[in-house]
C-alpha cells in the first residue's frame, strides 16, 4: 500500500488527485490532507479517506475543523507551523498542491523526507528554483512535475540525453482573452478572466491563463527544473490544448506530448511514476475531424512573457519578488483596485525598484533569503502605484 499525502487536497489539482485514488482505494493509505478556507471538504474527504490527519492552514478554521472530525480518531492541527509539522510524516508520495508561494516550505519539508514528490505548486520552482534543487538532490529525493507542461517534458525526455535537448515549446491555450483585441483588454474583469476555454481549474490560475501570467510562471518553472538556458525555452499559442509540450533535439526531431486537457493524466502519471496505470480521462479519436493550430505567444500582447524573460536571464531573487509581485498584483485586480493591464505594470515596477536596490543578487539562496525578498516585493506591489 502506498502512503500518500496530498497538500492542497481541497483545491482542483487535490480534488483530482483524490479522484484517482477514491478510485482503488485499496492501493493507498492516506497519510495528510490538507486545505486552508474550504474546512467541509477537508473534513469530508479525510474521513472519506480515513486520513491519520487533517491540517488547515488557516488558524481560525481549528474550531470548525475539529468540529467536524468530532468522534473520529483523525489528527487535526491549523496553522502554517502545522503544514510543515505534516509534511514531516513519513509517506511514500506526496502532491504538493497548495497555490502560490504558501507551498514553498512545506514542499521542501517533504523533500526532506528523501520521498517522492509530485509538483503541481510551480511557485515553489519560480521562487526558489536553486534551493528546491539542491533540497532535492541533498536527500536523494524524487521530483515528478505535475503541471502538465512540464509532465509532456519530462515524460518526452524519458531515455534521452539532456545534452541532446535543442529546445522546448511549451503550449499555452491563450485563455479567456486569447481572441479579444488588445484596447478591450484593459477594462476586462475578474469575473471575465476566471473562466478558461478549455481547462477545468482553480480561480487564481485561471485568471493567470488569462494574463499569460501562468506561462510565464511555467517558463521559468521549465529552466528550474530542467536546467536550461532562457533561450532554449519558448511558448507557443496553442488554442486547442492537445499538445502540451514539445521538446526539439540537436538532430532536427521532436517530440510531442499529446493528450486531452485534463489534469488526471498528469496527476496519474505521477502516481503510478516510473510506472503507468489506467487513468480515466478522454481518449483522443484523430479519425474525427479535427485541428491542431499554432500562433506566435507575442511579447508585446503579453508582457508577462517578456518579464518572465527577464527573470530567466537575472536569477538569483528575481523568480521570489516576480512571483510574490504577481501574487500581490492578482490580489489587487480580484478586488478590483487595478484593472487587468495593471498587473504586468504592478510586477514590472517591482523588478524595477528591488533590481535598483541591489534585493535580487545572492549568493546561496535559502529559504530565508527568498521569504526576506517575497516580504518586500510583497509590500511594494501593495502600494505601488499605477
Ligand atoms: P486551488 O485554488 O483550486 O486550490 C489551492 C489549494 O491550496 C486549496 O487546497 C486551498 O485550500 C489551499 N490553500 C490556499 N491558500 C493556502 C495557504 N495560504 N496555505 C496553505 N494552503 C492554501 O488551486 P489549484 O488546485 O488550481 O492549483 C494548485 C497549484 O497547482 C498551483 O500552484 C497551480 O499553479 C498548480 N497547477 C494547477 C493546475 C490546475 O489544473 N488547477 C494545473 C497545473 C498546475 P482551500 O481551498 O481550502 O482554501
Amino acid at each position: 500500500m502506498k502512503r500518500i499525502s496530498v497538500f492542497g487536497a481541497t483545491g482542483s489539482i487535490g480534488q483530482n488527485t483524490l479522484d484517482l485514488i477514491g478510485r482503488d482505494p485499496d492501493a493507498y493509505q492516506v497519510v495528510v490532507l490538507t486545505g486552508a478556507s474550504n474546512v467541509d471538504q477537508l473534513a469530508k474527504d479525510a474521513i472519506r479517506f480515513r486520513a491519520e490527519r487533517a491540517v488547515t492552514a488557516d488558524p481560525h478554521q481549528y474550531a470548525a475543523l475539529k468540529d467536524a472530525l468530532a468522534g473520529t480518531t483523525i489528527d487535526c492541527a491549523a496553522g502554517p507551523d502545522a503544514l510543515i509539522e505534516a509534511a514531516d510524516c513519513p509517506t511514500d508520495w506526496t502532491m504538493s498542491a497548495i497555490v502560490g508561494a504558501a507551498g514553498l516550505a512545506p514542499g521542501l519539508k517533504s523533500l526532506e523526507q528523501g520521498r517522492t514528490v509530485a509538483l503541481a505548486n510551480k511557485e515553489s520552482l519560480v521562487a526558489a528554483g536553486a534551493l528546491w534543487n539542491a533540497t532535492t538532490e541533498k536527500h536523494g529525493a524524487t521530483v515528478v512535475p505535475t503541471d502538465s507542461e512540464h509532465s509532456a517534458i519530462f515524460q518526452a525526455l524519458i531515455g534521452e540525453r539532456m545534452s541532446d535537448v535543442e529546445r522546448v515549446v511549451i503550449t499555452a491555450s491563450g485563455g479567456a482573452f486569447r481572441d479579444w483585441p488588445m484596447d478591450k483588454l484593459a477594462s476586462a474583469t475578474p469575473e471575465q478572466a476566471a473562466t478558461h476555454p478549455n481547462w477545468d481549474m482553480g480561480q487564481r490560475i485561471t485568471i493567470d491563463s488569462a494574463s499569460m501570467f501562468n506561462k510565464a510562471l511555467e517558463l521559468i518553472e521549465a529552466k528550474e527544473f530542467f536546467g536550461l538556458k532562457a533561450d532554449q525555452i519558448e511558448a507557443v499559442i496553442h488554442p486547442e490544448s492537445l499538445i502540451h509540450a514539445m521538446v526539439g533535439f540537436r538532430d532536427g526531431g521532436m517530440m510531442a506530448h499529446v493528450g486531452p486537457p485534463d489534469m488526471r493524466h498528469a496527476i496519474g502519471f505521477a502516481l503510478s511514476y516510473p510506472n503507468r496505470m489506467d487513468v480515466p480521462v478522454a481518449r483522443l479519436d484523430f479519425t474525427q475531424s479535427s485541428q491542431m493550430t499554432f500562433r506566435p505567444a507575442d511579447e508585446t500582447r503579453h508582457p508577462a512573457l517578456a518579464l518572465a524573460r527577464r527573470v530567466m536571464e537575472c536569477g538569483g531573487l528575481s523568480g521570489a519578488a516576480f512571483n510574490a509581485a504577481k501574487e500581490v498584483a492578482l490580489d489587487r485586480f480580484i478586488d478590483k483596485q487595478i484593472g487587468f493591464l495593471d498587473m504586468a505594470r504592478v510586477v514590472e515596477q517591482v523588478l524595477d525598484r528591488l533590481d535598483r536596490d541591489q534585493a535580487l543578487s545572492c549568493d546561496a539562496m535559502t529559504l530565508d533569503s527568498v521569504v526576506h525578498v517575497d516580504h518586500l516585493a510583497r509590500d511594494y506591489a501593495k502600494t505601488v502605484s499605477i
